[in-house]
């Protein structure tokens, strides 16, 4: 096993210092995580997806900075957001400026959308952008968590249709990794119907007895926020909640329209769904209207286990000065879904075929094999090497590795005839063949060409 001897011979030659306080340099940041080379091919493996998603359904990708100022998180959740006086990674600048590390993709892309006027070109803007966010985790201790987003958002004016489509791209994404997911919608209306539904609220909690049966953190909460029972997993709580009058109950015309069509398009594409009267909040923002959505795994019934989540946020933009027909996003959560991945011991596709490992015998024979290299590869070859190591067996090891259909040898005796060796990796079978005629060996033999 070519690996572990490597691994092994790492070992002995390279002493790691044990953990101190003075090692401290070697240590990750806490709650953060590395992702090493054998977790990566499952990262390789969904930012293909994604960026096949992008390409098929035509969204542009954009790159936003890490850091956002810390008024923009005031404003898109709140000054006293659970968001912002817990979440969000604060720092201050040597010239006093309050910035954060983003916590999620959205206040930051409606930003730069606003600022680079993107949203007053007319038509519509399909705009997909994946990459890091840092939160602190109270549940954690305080701990900074850094996880990826990869977010594909709609904005402009379209109807229905516009939360059906992101809905399905999702879905299908998920469907083609092989998980099993259900969507979960519902219908938190505009303000107005919002108003409505938490003046119902208001009343359905004046009923005597009912506020009784909460928990303690319910009692007290839903004094501020009559929404808050429907986030708590306490049993005396969901059954309180299930009691309440749903939000969808108390739409307003144009708003129950939409959401007739939403559940319309999904039946018709048959996209399985649950209507999920209990879902308001999603990642810690209240500006959501009309139809949101979670993808979750099927049959889950734990909190926080949302592998996409979404809705439509023209509210944001509201609350950032500009206006906007409509503007609908979903956010996948990666480290989610590579985590579910990797429990389903679902297979990641088989390791790619390479048609020619370079091998070589001597100091000589490198630069040749360099060059050599250049050239099969400019012919449209897969090829591999390991040139820096100078022994045959650790360069055989890696072709095997790398899956090598044949590899070529060049020594010295066969850099002074003007020849290479070429062995079969199957049979191992090892023949020598005329340097000019290589190319067409290696097309016949290789059936290209
Ligand atoms: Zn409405
Ligand atoms: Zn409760």
């Amino acid at each position: 096993m070519p690996s572990k001897t490597n691994n092994n011979r790492y070992k002995k030659t390279i002493e790691v210092p044990k953990k101190s306080k003075e090692t401290a340099l070697l240590s990750k940041v806490r709650g953060l995580k590395d992702v090493l080379p054998d977790e990566y091919k499952y990262w390789d493996l969904v930012n293909r997806k994604l960026n096949d998603l992008a390409k098929i359904y035509n969204f542009q990708r954009t790159e936003l900075p890490l850091l956002e100022y810390q008024s923009l998180y005031d404003k898109a959740a709140g000054k006293n957001s659970v968001l912002v006086t817990e979440e969000l990674a604060l720092m201050q600048t040597k010239t006093g400026e309050k910035v954060a590390l983003r916590p999620d993709v959205l206040p930051g892309l409606v930003r730069s959308l606003l600022e680079h006027g993107l949203l007053n070109l007319g038509g519509i803007v399909k705009s997909f952008w994946t990459g890091p966010v840092v939160v602190y985790d109270a549940a954690q201790g305080g701990r900074a968590r850094q996880f990826t987003q990869a977010s594909f958002d709609l904005l402009g004016n379209f109807g229905a249709s516009g939360d059906v489509q992101l809905i399905l791209m999702a879905y299908h994404f998920f469907e083609e990794l092989q998980l099993e997911v259900e969507v979960q919608v519902n219908s938190v209306g505009c303000q107005e119907c919002h108003q409505a539904y938490l003046k119902e609220l208001n009343e359905a909690w004046k009923e005597r007895g009912r506020k009784a049966k909460l928990c303690n953190d319910c009692k007290k909460a839903v004094l501020k926020n009559p929404l808050a029972v429907f986030a708590c997993r306490e049993t005396a709580c969901i059954e309180v909640a299930a009691e309440l009058p749903p939000a969808v109950d108390h739409l307003c015309d144009g708003c129950r329209k939409h959401f007739e069509r939403v559940l319309e398009f999904l039946d018709n594409l048959s996209i399985p769904y649950a209507l999920n009267t209990k879902l308001f909040e999603l990642r810690g923002y209240d500006f959501w209207s009309k139809t949101i959505f979670e993808i979750v795994p099927l049959g889950e019934t734990r909190r926080h286990t949302a592998l996409a989540s979404g809705g439509n946020y023209a509210g944001l933009i509201d609350i950032l000065g500009a206006k906007i027909g409509a503007a609908s996003g979903i956010v996948i959560d990666v480290e989610r879904t590579i985590s579910r991945i990797r429990s389903h011991n679902i297979t990641v596709g088989g390791s790619e075929k390479i048609d020619i490992f370079i091998a070589q015998l001597a100091e000589s024979a490198k630069q040749k094999c360099m060059t050599l290299f250049e050239e099969l590869r400019r012919a449209g070859f897969k090829v591999r090497e390991h040139f820096i190591c100078d022994n045959l067996k650790g360069q055989l090891d890696e072709a095997e590795k790398v899956n090598a259909r044949f590899t070529l040898i060049l020594g010295q005796k066969e850099l002074m005839d003007d020849t290479i060796l070429l062995r079969d990796m199957e049979s191992g079978v090892q023949e020598t063949i005329d340097m000019r005629k290589l190319v067409n060996e290696l097309d016949r033999r290789l059936n290209i060409g």
